[in-house]
């Protein structure tokens, strides 16, 4: 009845929750509805300062229609790509003081996952997603402290199709695109890995390439993206039905005491969460679909039981948590973007997008709670 005393119940639930965990956030963001789209049908009713969103369902009358979640952020269809970095940025920056974080986009194909990771257009620096700002900040940061701090960049960038790893920056790839002026290197000459060293993608032959700015590496990525496998579903010509990793290794040495430091930032792309009708589907399509959902619930069991502090971490159940799994828990830091299409006919979609989400910051809220 009372939506502020169900607000606050709901806060004071989730802030005990979050106090446990700390090295998990959870960030949703509602894209705007695009041109052609009926921007009156929306499934969005309430979005909170303090990240509650509240949803309706257009096909329930009454309170059971109402639900509402809180996460560690909200952003509204009018957030700019400016405002979502500026929380991740604190994030972003740890790396180059040893820390892992891992970034990723969930939601379904066309919610808006390659715009907050990656933007709709790189020429345009105001439109540019987490991903060329984190390293835009990145070097810009290593530069600053270059009186005091010597650090060596790697990149590598992998897919995951149908639980087979591949890597998106192999030679091939170069003489296909044209480039060849970049020094191929594994990652084991690089020496920012070891085998033995905690860090990064558990993919010992996967290409990391030494970069020295930006420009560097958003040409990488778009060497990688355009060897990403896509195929045309009926919900998004673009979309992907593949997991993009994108790892960036720092190593700093300290100039005074030769003293070094490891960090890594994995941005990830996640496949599109819809599900596909059994009926609708069949050969390749269900197969990659029957993948995709395979691994975006390991993935969850995964955040979730390190959410909870559990002592069992299921990181064998797919390719993703495997290829992750140094880079997730422990002293490593989680952050999960939830992409949202506002539109009514997303209804189904955007429930269980958010019960994942739900599920991943560890805090069920539950329908009951706010309809008492
Ligand atoms: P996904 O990667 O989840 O399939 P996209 O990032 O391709 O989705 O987004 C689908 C469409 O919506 C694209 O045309 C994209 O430019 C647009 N879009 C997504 N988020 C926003 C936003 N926050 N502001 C403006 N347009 C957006």
């Amino acid at each position: 009845e009372n939506y502020h005393a169900v607000l606050a119940e709901n806060r004071r639930l989730y802030n005990e929750v979050q106090d446990l965990k700390g090295s998990i956030r959870v960030y949703c963001r509602i894209r705007p509805f695009l041109r052609g789209q009926n921007g009156k049908q929306t499934t969005i009713e309430y979005i909170g300062e303090d990240g509650e969103l509240g949803i309706v369902n257009p096909s329930k009358q009454g309170k059971d229609g109402h639900r509402l979640f809180k996460f560690n952020k909200v952003y509204g269809p009018a957030a700019t790509q400016a405002e979502v970095f500026s929380d991740t940025q604190p994030l972003v920056r740890s790396v180059l003081d040893g820390y892992n974080v891992c970034i990723f986009a969930y939601g379904q194909t066309g919610s808006g996952k390659t715009y907050t990771m990656t933007g709709p257009n790189a020429a345009s620096k105001e439109e540019w997603g987490v991903n060329y700002r984190a390293l835009s900040d990145l070097f810009e940061i290593t530069q600053s402290r270059r009186s005091s701090f010597m650090y060596e960049v790697g990149v590598q960038m992998v897919e995951i199709y149908n639980e087979q790893v591949r890597d998106l920056l192999s030679s091939d790839s170069f003489m296909c695109f044209g480039v060849k002026s970049f020094v191929f290197l594994n990652l084991h000459t690089l020496g920012i890995l070891t085998t033995s060293q905690p860090h990064g993608l558990a993919v010992p032959d996967a290409t990391m390439l030494p970069v020295k700015s930006t420009s560097d590496v958003m040409e990488l990525m778009d060497i990688g993206l355009k060897n990403r496998s896509v195929g045309a579903t009926a919900m998004n010509e673009r979309s992907s039905r593949s997991h993009s990793i994108v790892t960036i290794h720092a190593r700093g040495t300290d100039l005074k005491t030769g003293a070094s430091l490891r960090g890594s930032l994995h941005l990830v792309d996640l496949a599109g969460s819809e599900r596909v009708d059994r009926s609708e589907v069949t050969g390749d399509r269900l197969r990659e679909a029957q993948h995709i959902n395979k691994s975006l619930s390991a993935l969850g069991d995964v955040i979730f039981a390190l959410a909870q502090k559990s002592s069992h971490v299921p990181y064998r159940n797919s390719k993703l948590t495997q290829v992750l799994q140094s880079s997730l828990g422990g002293q490593a830091k989680t952050l999960m973007f939830v992409q949202l299409n506002p539109d009514v006919n997303s209804f189904s979609e955007t429930a269980s997008t958010l019960k994942f989400a739900e599920r991943v910051s560890g805090v069920e809220l539950g329908a009951a709670r706010s309809s008492k």
